[in-house]
């Protein structure tokens, strides 16, 4: 006996068993042609590179079966380096001749591993149209690959698409953003609050200042409006001016708190209102201002008088009328009743630098004062009329008289119910009462 390969046993002649005899020992018969070829027949299996059978060299009768050993061993040659190829993954290989059907199912099998490596190319390349149609199992599982693939890639897509239009949406909002800040007059400024870190700005702050040696003093004013404070409690608005008494820049600025990418910032929106605020304090001249004597009028008292009613302040309003203006009008002038009215309203502002003094009209003035009682107001007012009464007032060509006023008070309570206009009633009948009180002081009135 002779190995042949691993696990199996080549025969060294032709076993036959007797028929009908299968557990007697079979009968050797032995012939050295019939060796030869089945020598032959064993190489080719299993030592195939030193196979070799030249038919020529055999009888006759063996030549032709000499011949399709031969050729047999041809086919399995060509059929056996196929396979060998297509176990390697090789579909290169040069492929067993035509008329070798006994490569048939390996050569249809390597053209199917073709097509499907070009298939395979295919699905790489994007085309997830391809389908197997044969391979059974390997086909279904290929298949639903390509179907798999397929939807991860569409949902790729819509993914990529979704962020692409918000890449752009974005890069549109943001330029718009640019192009909105950059032509804002306003200096916008975002800051942490607990650092004063500067986080953005639409412009460098020189462009905004007069004085670009104010920035720090700019700083300190946003930070110590926003720093160490609850955002609750940030004024929204704040008017500020910055500067000296040569040059002064006047701003608005507004708060918006920010909670951006973890900081606890702040966006400042600052407007240089140096400009607006002449005009605005040119206008509230005008429109709250007396033009004889400079004092508020009786448009901006009385506002503020509801404003105080509405607060539910504790004050005193002073009703304050002056004396014989048609004497000094009739004896010694227009103008010099002006002058009259002049020298009221200059001593009337002594009443107290935070009340209100307003001339209500003609020879009628009004002091709401909050947080001082009646008998106080009384004792001001009454000292200043005294003052008033005590100076010899003269004209410009030279004439002495004597002037003076009369009041009248009404303290608001802060559980006051009446309306303004019945409060200034009161206090005006209350000046009649002290002006009556005191007529005959008044025919002294000409020094
Ligand atoms: P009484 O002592 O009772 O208060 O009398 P009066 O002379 O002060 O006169 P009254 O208060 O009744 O009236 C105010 C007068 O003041 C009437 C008006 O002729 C005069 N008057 C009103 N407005 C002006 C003004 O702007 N300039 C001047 N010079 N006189 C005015
Ligand atoms: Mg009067």
């Amino acid at each position: 006996m002779e190995t042949g390969s691993a696990g199996s046993t080549v025969p060294s002649s032709l076993e036959v068993a007797a028929a009908g005899q299968g557990t007697e020992e079979p009968e050797k018969i032995s012939h050295p042609i019939a060796d030869q070829l089945f020598g032959y027949l064993r190489d080719v299996l299993y030592y195939p590179n030193r196979a070799q059978l030249d038919p020529a060299s055999l009888p006759e009768d063996f030549r032709e079966f000499g011949e399709g050993l031969v050729f047999f061993m041809e086919m399995l040659n060509e059929t056996r380096a196929l396979a060998t190829a297509l176990a390697r993954g090789d579909l290169s290989c040069p492929l067993p001749k035509p008329d070798n059907e006994l490569a048939s199912n390996l050569k249809s099998l390597h053209a199917t591993l073709k097509h499907l490596t070009w298939q395979t190319r295919q699905v790489a390349n994007g085309d997830y149209k391809q389908r197997i149609r044969f391979m059974g199992d390997f086909a279904d599982a290929f298949n639903q690959m390509v179907i798999q693939l397929k939807e991860r890639q569409d949902a790729l897509l819509g993914e990529i698409e979704t962020i692409q239009k918000q890449r752009r949406d974005l890069e549109r909002s943001n330029n718009l953003f640019e192009i909105i800040t950059d032509r804002l007059s306003e200096w916008i400024v975002v800051f942490d609050r607990n650092t004063g870190e500067r986080l953005f700005t639409n412009h460098p702050v020189g462009n905004f200042l007069t004085n670009t040696s104010l920035e720090s003093r700019l700083y300190d004013v946003l930070l110590g409006h926003t720093q160490q404070k609850e955002e609750s409690d940030v004024e929204k608005s704040m008017v500020f001016s910055l500067g000296d008494d040569e040059v002064i820049q006047w701003f608005s600025a507004t708060f918006y708190p920010l909670h951006w990418y973890g900081y606890d910032a702040m966006a400042a929106v600052l407007s240089d209102i140096t400009a607006s605020k002449a005009e605005i304090d040119k206008l509230e001249g005008v429109a709250y201002r007396d033009a004889l004597t400079g004092k508020y009028n009786r448009h901006y008292g009385m506002n503020l008088f509801n404003e105080w009613i509405g607060q539910r302040r504790h004050f005193v309003v002073c009703f304050i009328d002056i004396d014989k203006l048609k004497y000094v009008n009739d004896v010694l002038g227009h103008a010099e009743g002006d002058r009259y009215i002049l020298q009221v309203a200059k001593l009337l502002e002594a009443f107290s630098e935070n009340a209100c003094l307003c001339r209500l009209g003609g020879d009628e003035f009004m002091i709401l004062a909050a947080d001082i009682d009646q008998k106080a107001a009384e004792d001001c007012l009454e000292a200043l009329r005294d003052g008033l009464v005590a100076e010899e007032l003269t004209t410009q060509d030279g004439t002495s008289y004597r002037g003076s006023f009369s009041y009248g008070i009404v303290e608001v309570a802060t559980d006051n119910a009446l309306p303004s206009s019945e409060i200034l009633s009161q206090a005006d009948e209350r000046m009649y009462v002290y002006k009556k009180a005191h007529r005959m002081e008044r025919r002294d009135t000409p020094a």
